[in-house]
């Protein structure tokens, strides 16, 4: 039985976590906090593994104070960047016992866009990403389109950079640029997870799409982290290093 702290547990994706760990046979939720409880609140209920959901801020504190106390941990909040990852793989290295994975989509429908779009972007000249979202999202882009970027850009390393002709543009227009690749982001009311990832070469397009439909499509991922993050120690980014994917 894995004893679970769930960091969040008000927010949308908090309470889809809080009933997921208490419908797992294998998981016991000893802990569900929120903003105003210090995260030393989560050892001393004594858990092993905890699931945060919540801010880019406040996730940092947390990871601090979890590693630091050997609780291994699964992120689901987005919005990390370089200098953040690298005080976290800092923190992972004094304690080399502590798993930590940070995924910006526990989707494994999303997982799946990211690699097959990882495999497709060395053969094609143009790649571009169109990430949807509901307009309670406080980053943008979406960590599940920075991080396909950043799998796309490595995969294309060595190619010839994308071709693209505007001179003339209005701000924005060409959405935001992640290594090269142009990252676009639309917020809606009624929208919950999209990705589209359009690849062109000549004479045709390939357009992967996915949709999260339900908050509850990201659980099987997250419980699926609750249960294999203390056998993979140190710092672990995306879900798909859990997952045999193929290399
Ligand atoms: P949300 O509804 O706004 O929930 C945020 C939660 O964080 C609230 O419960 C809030 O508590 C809590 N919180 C804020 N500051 C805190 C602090 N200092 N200490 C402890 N708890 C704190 O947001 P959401 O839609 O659930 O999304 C949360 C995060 O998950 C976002 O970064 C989002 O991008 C990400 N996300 C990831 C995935 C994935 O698959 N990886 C999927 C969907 C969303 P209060 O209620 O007290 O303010």
């Amino acid at each position: 039985m894995t004893k679970v702290g769930v960091v969040g547990a008000r927010g949308r994706m908090g309470q889809a976590v809080v009933e997921a760990v208490n419908g797992a046979a294998d998981c016991e939720l000893v802990a569900a906090i929120d903003m105003g409880v210090p995260p030393s609140a989560l050892l001393q209920a004594g858990a092993e593994v905890i699931v945060d959901f919540t801010t880019p801020d406040a996730v940092m504190r947390t990871l601090k104070s979890c590693i630091g106390n050997g609780i291994h941990c699964v992120i689901g909040t987005t919005g990390f960047d370089e200098g953040k990852l690298a005080k976290v793989a800092e923190w992972c290295d004094a304690q080399p016992s502590v798993g930590v994975l940070i995924a910006p989509n526990f989707g494994i429908g999303a997982v799946l866009m990211m690699r097959l779009a990882e495999l497709a972007a060395p053969y094609f000249e143009s790649a571009e990403i169109i990430e949807l979202h509901h307009p309670d999202k406080v980053d943008a882009p979406s960590g599940t389109a920075a991080h396909t970027a950043h799998l796309m850009a490595a995969a294309r390393s060595g190619l010839p950079p994308q071709q693209d002709a505007t001179i003339h543009e209005m701000p924005g227009a060409r959405g935001t640029t992640i290594e090269g690749i142009h990252v676009h982001s639309v917020r809606a009311r009624g929208l919950v997870a999209h990705q589209e990832v359009i690849l062109g070469g000549e004479g045709e397009t390939l357009t992967i799409r996915h949709d999260s439909l339900d908050r509850r499509s990201f659980m099987p991922g997250v419980l699926l982290g609750v249960r294999r993050v203390s056998a993979h120690p140190g710092l672990t980014i995306g879900l798909a290093g859990y997952l045999d994917l193929g290399t």
